[in-house]
This record gives structure tokens, sequence and C-alpha cells, in this order.
């Protein structure tokens, strides 16, 4: 995870800062700044050609105004931030590391991360310099790194070793910061989610196009900074996206379902086509806390909310409507389909079987289901969801595992037995 040498960037600031970390912090922190000072001395570097230094304006300019465009939605990611944190300024310090001398791509990289850091982190509670001055040295460190890989092979498959060697080095000396910084975590929770990685895999591939691209017209290079910008607010809309979501099951919130849900009627009711609201209710769901505990209870939850999703196709939305309520929305989706749906997501609940943190296993889990569809049961969000909790609550009385059907405002148990699954055309097989 390229991380921009941002150590613990994303960390609560301890109070004393480096005075109070643990023990081979402030050690680690001097070797990677010593090594970053000696090795511009240590290594020779030519003196830049004039085309070299008209690459050197190019990537220093181009950063600058990408900077300046990402620096608020910079800030906002940084305030959302989870560890690590993937800076996309590394399209530049990866351009100039395979483009320039090393010495003069050391100068790119120190310039374009002081203009950013004061930019963004400078900006942020709790950024403290000497984070900055680490980031700087692991930049330093990172540059030298790629510059000797891609001397090694040079054309394409230098920028390959080249970019290899960035993800190599950079991610090993940001994650041993993080290590010593936690020392109780596992090294490998330090290493991002998926769509970081991907993310810093982007950054990396536009460096390399930069690269490429100032040997031919250097001065088509700034058109990159407008993709990197949109890329950058992308990831800054799905970090809100999931902050919105609900933290325990990683469903959509109430309001985000809503939204999805008015949109979807809105749709249907132009389109006078259907679209079906599910209201799902575990049952019992107090005993599995009370035999089991809360904690075991919240892993029952993700475990149903999980099962919920795995049976709905990709732009149907779930939601959780509160404790142990779920909603799902079926854009497109008459009565009969619905309760098909719904029976298979009560299937797929009687069937968990789920293990949790003590080794306990809990199954014979069950769900009431309620099924309304617009416009049959309303033409509002609020008429849909109202008659599908009515559902609900005709489910339970009829002795709960069951779905009902709201049919023009009267809930009916559907065709289907308990037990028995529903065909396509919903009836009971
Ligand atoms: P019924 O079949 O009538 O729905 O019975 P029930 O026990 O599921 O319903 P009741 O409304 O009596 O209890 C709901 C329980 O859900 C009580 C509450 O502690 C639990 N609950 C709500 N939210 C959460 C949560 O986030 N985590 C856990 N573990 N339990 C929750
Ligand atoms: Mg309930
Ligand atoms: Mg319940």
């Amino acid at each position: 995870m390229d991380q921009q040498g941002e150590i613990g960037a994303a960390r609560p600031e301890r109070p004393g800062g480096l005075r109070t970390a643990p023990p081979g912090v402030l050690p680690y922190y001097l070797a990677v700044e010593v090594t970053a000072v000696v090795l511009p001395f240590a290594v020779p570097s030519p003196v830049p050609t004039v085309r070299e230094w008209v690459f050197f304006a190019v990537l220093l300019g181009s950063a600058v105004v990408q900077t300046e465009l990402s620096a608020k939605a910079e800030r906002m990611r940084r305030f959302l931030a989870s560890n690590p944190h993937v800076t996309v300024t590394s399209v530049w310090f990866f351009a100039g590391a395979l483009s320039l001398p090393p010495l003069l791509a050391v100068v790119l990289a120190v310039l374009v991360y002081g203009h950013f850091w004061l930019r963004t982190v400078g900006g942020v509670p709790g950024a403290r310099p000497y984070r900055a001055a680490c980031s700087v040295a692991t930049h330093v460190v990172t540059v030298f790194a790629v510059h000797a890989a891609a001397g090694l092979f040079g054309g394409l498959a230098g920028t390959a070793a080249g970019g290899l060697t960035f993800v190599l080095v950079n991610n090993l000396l940001v994650l041993i910061g993080f290590k010593l910084h936690d020392p109780a975590c596992p090294f490998l929770s330090f290493a991002g989610s998926a769509s970081e990685n991907l993310l810093d895999a982007a950054t990396l591939c536009l460096g390399a196009a930069a690269a490429a691209l100032l040997v031919v017209r250097p001065l088509l290079v700034p058109l990159l900074v407008l993709p990197l910008v949109l890329l950058h607010r992308g990831e800054l809309g799905r970090r809100l996206e999931l902050r919105a979501r609900d933290p325990k099951t990683g469903l959509l919130s109430i309001a985000q379902w809503r939204t999805r849900a008015e949109a979807e009627l809105g749709r249907a009711a132009r389109a006078g086509g259907h679209c079906a609201i599910l209201m799902l209710d575990l049952d019992h769901f107090k005993r599995v806390n009370d035999t089991y505990g809360h904690l075991a209870g919240d892993d029952v939850l993700r475990a149903v909310a999980d099962a919920v999703r795995g049976e709905v196709r990709i732009y149907d939305a779930v939601g959780r409507f509160g404790g142990e309520e779920f909603v799902v929305l079926l854009p497109g989706i008459g009565q009969v389909h619905s309760v098909a749906v719904a029976e298979r997501i009560r299937d797929a609940v009687a069937e968990l079987a789920v293990v949790v943190a003590d080794g306990t296993r809990i199954a014979g889990l069950s769900v009431s289901i309620g099924v309304a569809v617009h416009p049959d049961a309303g033409r509002e969000v609020d008429e849909v969801l109202g008659a599908a909790d009515k559902a609900v609550y005709a489910a339970k009385n009829a002795g709960r595992d069951r779905v009902c059907v709201s049919r023009c405002g009267i809930a009916r148990p559907s065709t289907i037995r308990p037990g028995a699954r529903a065909s396509p055309d919903g009836a009971a097989s």
C-alpha cells in the first residue's frame, strides 16, 4: 500500500507525540531519515539535460495543479481516512523516478510533497511535522530504489521493475512504521482494502503513462491531471458512501435506502411498472441475545445481512431498518416474483449456521417477511413500507417463519406454506 510515507496519518495523535510513541518508532524514523539524507551523496546523479529540466517543470506544474484541484477533497478524505491512506500524488513521483536523474527526481518529490502537505495534511487537526519529515524521507528512499530498478532493465521491463519496486519499498517502509506504532496488530491488517490497493495500482499506471508520454509529447502530460482529479473524487465519494452505511452490517442505512426507494418508486410510476418492498423481522431474536449474548447477536445480524444480500440482484437495495429488521427494495418486480425472492431469503436464513467468536454454532433461525408491491399497495414509499410492515405483523400473528403479502391493504399469507420452496410463479412446491 502506497501510503506516500504518511506513517500513521489517520491514527489519532497520542498526547506527547513521538516522545510517548512505543519503543522503536523514534529509531525507525531516524534510520529512514538518515538513509534519505545519505543517499543523494552516496549515489552519483548525472547533471540534468535541458530536456530533463523540461520534464521536471512539466511534472511539477502538473502536480501543483492537480493538488490545488484536489486539495478540498483530499482534506475530506483524510478526515474520513482509515489506515493506510493512498495519496494519488504518487503519479508524479513515480513518473519522475522513471524519467529524471535521481537527484532531480528527489527534488521533485520533496517539492511536490511539500506543496501537497501544506495544502492538505497541514490543514487537518493532529497533523505533525515529524510525520511529514518521515514521509519525505520515505519518498526519497523510494525514488532512489525505483530509479535503480528501472535502470537495471530499461524500456518496458524497466517501467515494470520500477513499479514493482515502488510498491514493495514504499509499502514495506510504511507497514514497518505502522507495526511499530501498533505492535499488537497483525502485519497484514495494515494492508488496506481492495479498493485502496486498486487506487494505488491505478496511480502507478498513470505514473507509467506520464513517463511514457514525457518521452514523446511532454506537453501532453498535463492532460492526465483531470482524470486523476476525477479518480480521486470518485474515491472520496466511495468513502462517504461507505461511511453512511449501517456500521454493523454494512447494509444501506435507512436514509440511503429511502433515497433509493423514492427514486425507484418514482421510476416505476412513470414507466407504469412494479416495485416491491420486503420488510423482514427476525423471529424471537431477543432469545438469541439472551442465550448467547449481544455480541453473538451482532454476528447473527451480520450473517443474516449477508444471506439477504446473497439472495437478491446487484441492483436491488438491502437496508437495515433498525434492530433486527431489514428492508429490501426489488425494482421492476411484481407480487409473484417478490414472494419467490422472500421465500428464498427465508430459506437462506433457515439454513444459516453462524459460528460466533467463542466457537458456538447458532442455527435454527427464522424470519417473518412482509411483501408489498407498488402500485397496488400504494404510490409513496411510506405507503408501501407501511403495507409491508402490516404484512410482517400478519406473518408474526400467523405463527412466524413465513411470508405474508399485502393485497389491497389486507395482509394475507403467501400461497406458500412454511418449509415449502417457491416456484417462479409463486405456487408452493
Ligand atoms: P419477534 O419474533 O416478535 O420479532 O421477537 P423478537 O425477540 O425478535 O422481537 P423483540 O422486538 O422482542 O426483540 C428484538 C430484539 O432485537 C431485542 C433487541 O435487544 C435486539 N436487537 C436490536 N438491535 C440489536 C443489535 O444491534 N444487536 C443485537 N445483538 N441485538 C439487537
Ligand atoms: Mg422487530
Ligand atoms: Mg423480531
